[in-house]
């Protein structure tokens, strides 16, 4: 229920710091006071001659919403904050003055109290509300700042009387759609409810009297029913050995309010005014109490909640029931263990009550703010400690919250420019854009967009429309499209030049020439490869960004040799490869081989022989330019050279080889011999290498089912003799068949 404002008593400031300091002291939280009182000090000098509505010191506010902050078991820094939250917004201090005597973290969490003070909000749908929380939400960055700004509006709405109605209705709008839902999302409760009814008690003064006069008027029924149900259930609990603490309480206005208009009641058809809670040290007590108050009292079916083995989204945890008492009153019995209940009330800021209780031991920390983590929907920080101390509300990291002109929140990924901002309010605005500025101020195109930012853009009619840059500067995949589609309608022509210039010099680096692709047999068929019905429709693509001109080149050049490949026509690179081989003619006669080979263009080169397909003299070869290890010869039937892809880098490393006339005595090759399983089978291999006199460097035999492989490799002069060799091993009996490896299948 809304704390009333207690009399017209203007407070005393350093009466009231004291009650503040005596607070701490008695919390047993380990803080440096003299810190505090030096905040205080400060808070009170920088604020000195400015008053509050009421007529009380401005700086009564601040120790206000420091002792809140206190409430809410925060740090020590929090408190320093809290006391210093309004001196950069309404004062001549700034951030460095805060950070020299308190340290930057204090001084950061000030700075950011004081950004979300400066946001302007403006009554909008719900969805808009949601960005607006997630603005804040990812304005604060350091979790305590939103602490502080909850207790500020704690403390603001408490004393909401002395404003006038139109700020009292905007601030509890606010508070309604803004803080309190930030609040239930941060897990706290007890800020939730009162922040809830405070606003509405300004929302709907009718409907909050209605509902406090009622109340006011069962006073004394509900509290004699609650008086006796708690001392019935302690009783009972007691008896059955267990260790309970019982309360009760009515229920927060606001959720009456609530309830009567979704169940379209009026107050006297809502029963169940008042709520039990049972808090216990274990959760198997949590149900056992559940067991019990089952017993004593009818449960009205339907209204069991176990939110303790299922917890709530903000990691709330509780087991809910609603029972029959004595006359027929319904009443909802909440059941839950010490460790739930604070986390029940103070949700997040829950975490630093903990660390108190917990001095000195570390572990366990993780396990206990892993909640945190989870509620806040963090992935970065790992470390438990370094957790606890860079709390940071990364959950919309991705994204960035701004402004229009009207008040509107826009939604834009995180990097977003002024150009994102105009398409994302229509392609119009965007294309007829011609300047920006950012809260009041010009920016640039390329100016990175801040959460909070109010984004102003100018737009002309005879604006040029968008320039090519700005594909580069839209952070958003919609914004790029936009640009594009503009460009694809309104500058055909253009796009058309353009697109044909980047074609043909992107033609002219693949070493092609318009008239290799312009064949009337083969053009049809390589705009079909790039999905276009003309070379004009090709450039116009490519003119503005929706195509390549690498990739319609690559992909041309692709089908130029696949049609080559099945056709056998003459193509383009065939055609280069026989005037690479005429060059070559001409070069080789100056060069000496190595090995017996000769390379084009290359005197005296490292040379080494494929394993994949072993070359020898007769064999046609082709030369492969390695990365770093010479020139590698393969065969032109070879399996890996069949499958040379067609990249403009590796066709380039394939270069013609030859044999010269003088060779070597011998070269290795490889074979296999594949045979039906027999006995004797290596024994007569042998004896034919014995005979032909062949020098073999390896024999391997595996048995696969009923065949046996035989793979050899051994020395040959050539061809010729390898053919011969071959023959005398295939009309071995039982052999299948005899085959070089490495050729292409
Ligand atoms: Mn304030």
């Amino acid at each position: 229920m809304a704390e009333k404002e207690s009399e017209n008593k203007i407070p005393d400031p350093d009466e009231q710091f004291e009650a503040l300091s005596k607070k701490i002291a008695d919390s047993g939280m380990d803080m440096d006071m003299g810190r505090i009182e030096a905040a205080y000090a400060m808070a009170r000098l920088a604020h000195s001659g400015q008053l509050r509505r009421d007529g009380s010191p401005y700086v009564t506010h601040c120790v206000a919403a420091a002792d809140i902050a206190v409430d809410m078991g925060l740090d020590e820094d929090s408190i320093v904050a809290a006391l210093l939250h309004d001196v950069i917004e309404d004062t001549q201090l700034t951030y460095q003055d805060i950070a020299r005597q308190f340290g930057e973290p204090v001084a950061n969490i000030v700075e950011g109290v004081t950004k979300l003070t400066r946001v302007q909000y403006t009554s909008k749908e719900d969805e808009q509300m949601e960005n607006l929380r997630k603005m804040l939400m990812a304005m604060a960055k350091d979790i305590r700042v939103i602490l502080i700004k909850i207790a500020d509006r704690l403390h603001n709405m408490r004393t909401m009387a002395y404003q006038t109605e139109e700020k009292q209705r905007i601030k509890s709008l606010e508070t309604m759609e803004i803080y309190a839902p930030i609040a239930h999302r941060l897990g706290m409760q007890k800020a939730k409810w009162e922040l809830e009814d405070l606003a509405l008690m300004y929302l709907d003064p009718t409907g909050y009297n209605e509902i406090m006069k009622t109340l006011e008027s069962r006073m004394d029924t509900l509290k004699s029913f609650m008086q006796n149900m708690e001392t019935k259930m302690k009783k009972r609990l007691e008896d059955e050995g267990l260790q309970v603490t019982v309360y009760s309480r009515i229920k927060h206005i606001y959720s009456i309010y609530r309830k009567m208009y979704a169940q379209k009641l009026d107050i006297n058809g809502i029963f169940d005014l008042c709520a039990f809670r049972v808090i216990v040290d274990t959760i198997p007590d949590c149900y056992n109490v559940l067991g019990i108050i089952h017993d004593m009292f009818k449960p009205v079916p339907g209204r069991f909640k176990d939110y303790i083995s299922t917890p709530k989204p903000n990691m709330y945890q509780s087991v809910h029931t609603t029972v029959i008492g004595s006359e027929g009153i319904p009443f909802e019995v909440q059941i839950r263990t010490w460790d739930m209940h604070r986390t029940a009330e103070y949700g997040i800021a829950a975490h630093w009550k903990y660390k108190i209780g917990d001095s000195g031991v570390k572990t366990g920390d993780e396990e206990k703010f892993a909640w945190v983590r989870r509620l806040l929907e963090s992935q970065q920080e790992s470390d438990a400690t370094d957790f606890f101390h860079n709390l940071k509300i990364d959950m919309f990291a991705d994204e960035v919250f701004v402004f229009s002109p009207k008040g509107d929140v826009i939604n834009l990924p995180a990097g977003a420019t002024p150009i994102d901002f105009a398409y994302s309010i229509h392609s119009a605005v965007g294309n007829s854009m011609v300047g920006a500025s950012v809260n009041g101020r010009i920016v640039n195109f390329d100016y990175v967009l801040q959460n909070g930012d109010i984004v102003e853009v100018r737009t002309a009619k005879n604006a040029a429309g968008p320039s090519r840059d700005w594909l580069n500067i839209a952070k958003s995949g919609s914004a790029r499209t936009k640009i594009k589609q503009w460009f694809k309608k309104e500058r055909r022509e253009e796009n058309i030049e353009r697109g044909r210039a980047m074609f043909e010099s992107e033609l002219k680096n693949k070493g092609l020439r318009m008239e290799d692709i312009t064949d009337e047999e083969i053009l049809p068929q390589l705009l079909k490869k790039v999905s276009y019905s003309s070379l004009d429709e090709m450039y116009a693509a490519i003119g503005y960004g929706g195509m390549a001109a690498t990739r319609a080149v690559n992909r041309m050049k692709d089908e130029l040799a696949r049609l080559h490949h099945v056709s056998g026509k003459k193509t383009v690179l065939e055609k280069v490869t026989e005037a690479a081989e005429r060059r070559e003619n001409q070069a080789r006669k100056n060069i000496k081989p190595v090995h017996g080979v000769l390379v084009e263009g290359l005197d005296n080169c490292l040379i080494k022989f494929s394993r994949c397909c072993t070359p020898i003299p007769g064999d046609d070869i082709v030369g492969y330019i390695t990365r770093g290890q010479g020139v590698s010869i393969h065969r032109t039937d070879c399996a890996n050279y069949a499958r040379r892809e067609f990249t403009p880098e590796d066709i380039g490393r394939w270069i013609s080889v030859s044999w010269a006339d003088e060779i070597k005595e011998s070269y290795a090759t490889a074979i296999t011999v594949v045979s039906r399983e027999r006995s004797g089978l290596i024994m007569d291999i042998a004896t034919i290498f014995n005979t032909l006199n062949t020098k073999v460097r390896t024999i391997n035999a595996r048995d696969t089912g009923d065949k046996s492989i035989v793979n050899i490799t051994l020395e040959t002069t050539g061809l010729d003799e390898l053919k011969a060799i071959i023959n005398k091993l295939a009309a071995l009996p039982g052999v299948v068949e005899v085959n070089r490896n490495g050729g292409k299948k």
